[in-house]
């Protein structure tokens, strides 16, 4: 669909990687990997990533892997690392390996009796709060810890009791022995490993110690022969330390780093952190509510991965970070939807209509284009007969200035059909329309009326045929552009953000819709069938968008 699989069109990245394949770098190879934590599902952040490292690799040729970066074993789970697949796979991409950091617990434990082999790392028995006091400040130097003199012999004895599991969480650390004067605070002896008995979803009770995520990550991209590791700009100042690690290493493989801008949007959060507490504290309904800035929940509001891919090419890739509207992603996935969702009938809030002179005996089947532009989606029967529904707001009592639709004496057109008038208006004990009793006019089908001029068109149901179906609504889920900085999430979260309507009125096609099946309900905006509850008996539609810009 739409967009290629490729990368934004040129950016500063591709053009360091031009240069290097002019230079003759890598012998000629690109290589990526995205490589996510397995501790919450992915968002619109990851799918910029996404995007970029996939569709470098799939520009020149490439490869890209996937890799888990499972250090944190407290936080991850296997249920994470299933969701996260899915989604790499749905927005459309296809990992060249799937690998994990937990593959190489054991040669990074190498690594590490290396490094203190030739003096480059030492256990630090001191207290994290002693730690954090020696570390110093953007203005103070550091202090070297009265243990970082220890001796080779020591440290591989402590580093392997370690191992074992012979000292509790947090007794020591193994940290680099670098520079604790350095201006750049990442390099005062930064921790490698810590100790953490708690069980992995993948390597069971194997480790005590785990690795730190600088340490873990330039490895890894070494041990996978990754030529261009990409990341975002907050580990700039991480990257001394990814190149001190290999250099002192002297590994066969040593990536370049390279950051780029995250993607932070407007009106919603781009954290797991955040997005985990929408989830514990219930403003959503899970990780895959449609009011959720995930890919699962993009895609159960009925966004496509196309549209995903072209957002993230539109916004680019820069080196200098920026706020997204909203409204840039919604208008990617508007114009996609537009070009490919077929057309049906629906009606939200129905208030029924009754042709008192027409004969159901010689009524015929009426035939609707799927798709305005698009001949090759084909055409479909739509029923017609005496009883009708019609949106409650397309009919007005006492109409506001320039109202085109239907009126107590008007007429108004029935979208690919007649003209009809207005001819009496029912109402129950409480003054609401329950009717309205309407004559029409025969010569009109498929013709203008004679004589005079009707403006306006509505949308309409058969009611001898039409299916009861619940449509959901939604709306940005916060009230201020960046949530991130209010006090609290919940004193900004939009109680209007959801919905719900039952006794809408649909087209009897849509019952049959296949889950994730997408739509324009005419003069309405974009729907899906939800992918959970949506069933033939029970039609359930999520809004995905409506049809013009709201945001203006
Ligand atoms: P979060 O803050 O949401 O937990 P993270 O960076 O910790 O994000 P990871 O799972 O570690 O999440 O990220 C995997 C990859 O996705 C990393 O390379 C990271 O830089 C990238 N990424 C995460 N968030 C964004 C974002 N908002 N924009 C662009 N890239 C992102
Ligand atoms: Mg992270």
């Amino acid at each position: 669909m739409n967009k290629p699989l490729s990368s934004a069109a040129s950016n500063f990245i591709r053009n360091i990687i031009d240069q290097d394949l002019a230079a003759g770098k890598n012998d000629g190879r690109v290589a990526t990997r995205f490589p996510p934590e397995p501790n919450g599902y992915l968002h619109i952040g990851h799918a910029k990533s996404i995007c970029l490292n996939f569709g470098i690799a799939n520009d020149y040729n490439g490869t890209c892997n996937l890799r888990f970066d499972d250090t944190n074993p407290e936080k991850e789970s296997v249920e994470y690392m299933e969701a996260i697949k899915k989604d790499v796979e749905w927005l459309g991409y296809q990992w060249h390996e799937l690998r994990f950091a937990s593959d190489y617990f054991q040669q990074l434990y190498e690594f590490a009796v290396e490094l203190i082999k030739a003096g480059h790392a030492y256990v630090d028995s001191s207290s994290a709060e002693e730690m954090r006091e020696m570390r110093g400040s953007l203005k103070k130097p550091g202090i070297e810890s009265p243990y970082r003199n220890r001796s080779v012999e020591e440290n591989l004895a402590l580093f392997e009791a370690m191992k074992n599991g012979d000292h509790e969480d947090g007794s020591h650390v193994l940290r680099a022995k670098i520079d604790m004067a350095a201006s750049n605070i990442n390099m005062r002896d930064p921790a490698l490993y810590r100790i953490r008995k708690v069980h992995h979803f993948r390597t069971g009770d194997a480790w005590n110690i785990y690795p730190m995520y600088d340490y873990t990550h330039c490895t890894s991209d070494a041990i996978e022969n990754i030529t261009h590791s990409l990341c975002t700009l907050e580990f700039e100042d991480h990257r001394p330390l990814y190149d001190w690690v290999l250099d002192t290493l002297d590994t066969a493989s040593h990536p370049q780093q390279i950051e780029f801008a995250r993607l932070s949007l407007e009106y919603t959060v781009l954290s797991k952190r955040r997005l985990i507490q929408l989830v514990e504290e219930n403003h959503v309904q899970g990780w895959d509510d449609p009011r959720m800035p995930t890919v699962s929940g993009m895609r159960r509001r009925g966004f496509t991965p196309g549209s995903i891919r072209e957002f993230c090419a539109a916004i680019g890739i820069t080196k200098k970070d920026a706020w997204i509207e909203m409204a840039m992603l919604e208008t990617c996935v508007r114009d996609d939807l537009n070009a490919h969702s077929e057309r049906r009938l629906a009606v939200l809030d129905p208030i029924k209509v009754v042709i008192t002179d027409f004969d159901d005996s010689t009524a015929t089947a009426l035939q609707f284009a799927n798709h305005p532009q698009n001949e090759s989606l084909g055409k479909r029967d739509i029923s017609f007969s005496a009883e009708l529904y019609i949106e409650r707001d397309d009919f007005a009592e006492d109409p506001p200035p320039k109202f085109q639709r239907l009126v107590p004496g008007g007429e108004v057109r029935l979208r690919g059909s007649y003209v009809i008038k207005c001819e009496e208006v029912i109402k129950d004990a409480n003054g609401q329309v329950t009717e309205l009793r309407v004559t029409h006019d025969r010569d009109t089908l498929g013709k203008k009326p004679e004589g005079r001029k009707v403006k306006g068109v509505i949308h309409w149901v058969d009611a001898a045929t039409a299916v009861d179906a619940e449509i959901r609504l939604y709306e940005p889920l916060f009230t201020v552009p960046d949530p991130a900085s209010a006090e609290t999430m919940a004193s900004v979260i939009n109680p209007a953000s959801k919905t719900v309507l039952n006794g809408c009125k649909v087209e009897p096609a849509l019952a049959s819709a296949a889950a994730e099946e997408r739509f324009q309900f005419e003069r309405i905006g974009y729907f899906v069938a939800d992918s959970t509850d949506h069933s033939s008996s029970t039609p359930v539609f999520n809004r995905t968008i409506t049809l013009r810009d709201s945001w203006k």
